[in-house]
């Protein structure tokens, strides 16, 4: 079977909706694939939270000093400087009309009077959409695409790339879900917006042998690296394949992420099963799960009280994860210090003495032993809980290589003609480490680019 079209997106998560969506304003007959039965991607079970340098909910909240060139600053450093700055410029000016485009042109709804200072970062200014979760920012983007007619295939694995004599890259063969073969023509061009590979444990392994079986994923399973592999085949260049990021606070039995602690951005602590606590808890990821794969047992506790809890309300929005996480024995809500750490048999009194020094440091601003740069919370009053947790594979950093037009290039650095990529599958943006709320800003803003400009070609 054959079909033509004038832009083809592979993979429907938050990169490939956006790309799909401009592509379609810019008065292009698009065709948006999706492997997966559903579309949405990691992008619909993440935490859907975005960071956008001097926003509106910023500005709501007293604070007018956030700058692109803070943000800029920030996600340079929380990389090691291996981003590519001239990218990284480009997502720190285009963050802003990124989420303004989402909350005005896509309708998705963000909270008016909250924000999440996510690890790495010097301001708060992480925008978070109600529900705390993606589904919000996919069930618009999803609204938009039926409203603007575009064809969305779902079982739709694209497989191999097709160049045309000149190396132009013209379509790509897809097998359905019954298994037919189809083949995709793009007049204009091809988007590849498939994700990352967290949940090819081989991919993984290829690239960065410590990212082996040991560790769990809270990717989907469609996050297999295919547009990566895809494109590498017909002689795109990869950068950055080995850094691979864990998230720390994850579901020890499933690896699934924990948003219900998102409490830690509240001020919730860290401790470890000697009831001390070990690092600042808004470090980076791979900072943290570095720390607490070297704490007994290679597992952490999170603990908050309620007092925390009020601020952010994890559990409320999170109800069906907290009552998952009850169920299974790895939460646990007490009214004193005592229940707590009997019920994960931790040392009551250095629990008490490390909870002691927490209020200290909350009184005075001052945490002596971590330097935590939110500011500690007091946790003299309860109840209180606590939560196990272990770091798994949540982001890969490498990928593809795009110029600032989103063209993917070849291992010489030249324009791979008609192909484009944005999104989790791009390597250049995020360096050895991604912060916290770049993903979301990434996506939208490079899908938007790769959308207008596959057209404009
Ligand atoms: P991003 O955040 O970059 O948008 P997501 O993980 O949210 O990435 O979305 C990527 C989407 O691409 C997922 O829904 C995934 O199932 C889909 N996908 C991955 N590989 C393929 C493929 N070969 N063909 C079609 N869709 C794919």
């Amino acid at each position: 079977v054959e079909q033509t079209y004038d832009v083809v997106v592979i993979g429907a998560g938050g990169a490939g909706f956006s790309a799909a969506i401009e592509a379609k304003s810019a008065g292009a007959n698009v065709v948006l694939l999706e492997k997966m039965p559903a579309v949405g991607g990691n992008t619909l079970i993440s935490g859907g939270e975005m960071n956008a340098p001097d926003n509106w909910v910023e500005r709501a909240l007293g604070i007018t000093d956030d700058t692109a060139d803070l943000f800029y600053n920030d996600t340079m450093k929380g990389g090691d400087n291996l981003g590519d700055p001239k990218m990284v410029r480009i997502l720190a000016d285009n963050a802003l009309a990124s989420a303004e485009w989402l909350r005005d042109d896509i309708k998705v709804e963000f909270l008016p009077d909250h924000l999440f200072q996510f690890g790495g970062h010097s301001r708060k200014r992480a925008l978070i959409p109600v529900g705390h979760t993606g589904v919000e920012l996919i069930t618009k983007l999803k609204a938009k695409t039926d409203a603007d007619q575009i064809t969305i295939k779902t079982n739709m694995k694209a497989e191999t790339l097709l160049k045309d004599e000149s190396g132009k890259v013209t379509g790509v063969t897809a097998t359905s879900g019954t298994g037919d073969k189809i083949t995709f023509h793009a007049n204009k061009g091809v988007i590849i917006a498939t994700g990352g590979f967290g949940s090819n444990v081989e991919m993984r392994k290829k690239y960065n042998p410590t990212m082996d079986e040991k560790y769990m994923t809270t990717d989907t399973p469609g996050s297999t690296g295919d547009g990566i592999v895809m494109a590498e085949t017909i002689g795109a260049k990869l950068t950055n394949m080995e850094s691979i990021q864990t998230y720390p606070i994850c579901n020890p039995e499933t690896g699934v992420i924990s948003l219900v602690a998102d409490s830690r951005f509240d001020g919730a602590i860290l401790i470890n099963q000697e009831g001390k606590r070990f690092v600042e808890e808004l470090e980076r990821r791979d900072v943290i799960s570095k720390a607490i794969l070297a704490q007994t047992g290679g597992y952490t506790y999170q603990l908050w009280n309620q007092g925390i809890e009020d601020i952010g309300k994890t559990i409320e929005v999170h109800q069906d994860e907290y009552d998952q996480l009850v169920k299974q024995g790895l939460l646990f809500k007490g009214d004193t210090i005592e229940e707590a750490a009997d019920f994960f048999k931790i040392d009551v009194n250095t629990l008490k003495e490390t909870i002691n020094k927490v209020n200290d440091y909350a009184k005075t601003g001052k945490d002596l032993d971590f330097k935590h740069r939110g500011g500690l919370k007091s946790l003299e009053k309860g109840p209180y809980y606590i939560e196990k947790a272990v770091p798994s594979v949540h982001h890969t950093m490498g990928g593809l290589v795009i110029d600032e037009k989103t063209r993917v290039l070849n291992e010489k650095g030249e324009v791979i003609p008609g192909l484009f990529a944005a999104g989790e599958v791009t390597g250049v943006i995020h360096g050895t480490n991604r912060l916290g709320g770049n993903a979301i800003a990434d996506i939208f803003t490079f899908g938007r680019i790769a959308g207008k400009q596959v057209v404009a070609e």
